[in-house]
C-alpha cells in the first residue's frame, strides 16, 4: 500500500541492519505492547509466564533488573516498584486485610511507621510497634490475627541491629510471615533467606542505584503464592517503574561492589575517629561494639555499609546540633542516603522500646566517595565550632 509522507511517520519501511549487540540493556520505552491478533490479546500482569502484555508490568529493561536483583538475593521472584516506600506499601496492600494486625519495630523507617499508623489504620489493620531487640520475646506480641512481622536491622537512624534468625523462628512457629526492609545492606551484605525472612525489600534508590539520581524499590520473595498476591496487587494499584530508572539502576549494580567497598572503610574509619571525640557520647555503627545488636551483626553479616549516627553527650541546644550540621562543608544536608555525596541530618528521636531517649543529640551520616581524610577534617572543623 502506498503511503502519505505523514503516514509514514508513523508507519516506516525503513530498514536498519540486524544482529547489534552491546554491554549495556536497550532502555524499552513503552506503554502499549503489541499483540501478534486480535484473539491473543490479554491483560494477565505475569509476563514471565504469559509474554509481554502491557508497559506497567514491565518493558525488558525492567524485567531484566528485577531479575538481577533477585539471582543476588537468592530469591525466586522479584517485583520491582516506584520507589522504596511504595515496595513497603505493595507489601502491605496485596498481604493484609481488615481485622489483621502487624508488628513493627520501634525503630523502623518513619514513612514506614506513618503508612501504618495513618492508613493502614483506617482500612482496620492494627499494629504493635515493638522494640527492635526483643528478640525471641516478640513471641508474647503475636496475636491471633497476626499476619506480618515487619523487621529492619539495623534500624533507620537508632540503628539497633536485630535477631532475625530468633524472629523468625518465633513468626514460623505461629505461622506469622517475615519481612525484611533490607536497605542498609543493599540486598547483599546480609542473606534474608538463609536467615528465615519470607518477604525481603530495599529502596533500590540506595546503594544500587548509588547516584542519588533514581527512585525504584524492589520486593523479593521464594514463594510462588505470595508472588501471585504481589503481581496481582502491583498490577491493581498500577505500580509502574520507568525503564530510564531501571537503566539507570543496571548500570548501578556493575559498580555496586567497589562502592560499597569503598564506603564501608571510609565510614568504619570517620565513626571509629569520631567514636574517640570528647564531645560524642556514642557512636552507632553496627560494626562498633557500643552499637546495640553488634554481636548479631557480627554473626550474621558480611559488612557494613556507610550510613550511621552519632549522638552527642548531654550539652548542646537543638540549634547548636543545627549549627554543628551547617557548618560542615563536605557533609550536605538532604534525605536519601547511599550516593557518592556525604550527608548529614540532625534528628529529633524520643524514647524508643528499651533504649535511652536521644532526642536531639543524634545526626545522622551519610559517608560517601570523598577521601576520608578530607571527611574527617570537615568534621573536625565543625566540631570545633561546636566547642568554641
Ligand atoms: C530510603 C528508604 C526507604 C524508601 O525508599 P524511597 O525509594 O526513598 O521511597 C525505605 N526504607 C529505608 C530503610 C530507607 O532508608
Amino acid at each position: 500500500m502506498t503511503k502519505t509522507w505523514q503516514t509514514k511517520l508513523i508507519h516506516s519501511d525503513a530498514i536498519i541492519p540486524t544482529g547489534y549487540k552491546s554491554l549495556a540493556t536497550p532502555v524499552f520505552r513503552g506503554s502499549t505492547t503489541l499483540f501478534p491478533s486480535a484473539s491473543s490479546v490479554n491483560d494477565t500482569w505475569d509476563q514471565r509466564k504469559v509474554g509481554y502484555t502491557y508497559g506497567l508490568y514491565g518493558t525488558p529493561t525492567a524485567l531484566e533488573l528485577a531479575a538481577r536483583i533477585c539471582e543476588l538475593e537468592s530469591g525466586k521472584h522479584t517485583v520491582l516498584a516506584p520507589g522504596g516506600q511504595a515496595a513497603i506499601s505493595l507489601i502491605n496492600l496485596a498481604l493484609l486485610q481488615g481485622g489483621d494486625h502487624i508488628l513493627v519495630p520501634a525503630s523502623v523507617y518513619y514513612p514506614n511507621r506513618k503508612l501504618t499508623g495513618q492508613l493502614l489504620s483506617r482500612f482496620g489493620v492494627t499494629a504493635t510497634f515493638y522494640d527492635p531487640l526483643i528478640g525471641a520475646g516478640i513471641s508474647a506480641l503475636i496475636q491471633e490475627n497476626t499476619r506480618l512481622i515487619w523487621t529492619e536491622s539495623p534500624g533507620s537512624i537508632t540503628m539497633e541491629v536485630q535477631d532475625i534468625p530468633a524472629l523468625a523462628t518465633a513468626a514460623h512457629a505461629r505461622n506469622v510471615r517475615v519481612v525484611l526492609d533490607n536497605t542498609w545492606s543493599a540486598g547483599v551484605l546480609f542473606d534474608a533467606f538463609a536467615h528465615g525472612v519470607d518477604i525481603t525489600m530495599q529502596a533500590v534508590t540506595k546503594y544500587i542505584g548509588g547516584h542519588s539520581d533514581l527512585l525504584l524499590g524492589s520486593v523479593t520473595v521464594s514463594d510462588d503464592a505470595i508472588h501471585q498476591r504481589l503481581g496481582a496487587a502491583q498490577q491493581m494499584l498500577g505500580l509502574a517503574v520507568s525503564p530510564d530508572d531501571c537503566s539507570l539502576a543496571l548500570r548501578g549494580l556493575q559498580t555496586l561492589a567497589v562502592r560499597l567497598s569503598a564506603i564501608e572503610n571510609s565510614a568504619l574509619a570517620v565513626a571509629k575517629w569520631l567514636a574517640d571525640r570528647p564531645e560524642v557520647e556514642l557512636v552507632l555503627h553496627p560494626a562498633l561494639p557500643a552499637c546495640p545488636g553488634h554481636e548479631i551483626w557480627k554473626r550474621d553479616f558480611l559488612g557494613s555499609s556507610g550510613v550511621f549516627s552519632l549522638v552527642f553527650k548531654t550539652g548542646p541546644t537543638q540549634e547548636q546540633v543545627f549549627a554543628f550540621v551547617d557548618a560542615l562543608k563536605l557533609f550536605k544536608v538532604g534525605y536519601s542516603w547511599a550516593g557518592v555525596t556525604s550527608l548529614a541530618v540532625a534528628y529529633n528521636i524520643g524514647r524508643i522500646p528499651g533504649r535511652p531517649p536521644y532526642n536531639h543529640r543524634i545526626v545522622r551520616l551519610n559517608i560517601g566517595l570523598e577521601s576520608t581524610t578530607d571527611l574527617i577534617a570537615d568534621l573536625e572543623q565543625a566540631l570545633s565550632k561546636l566547642r568554641a
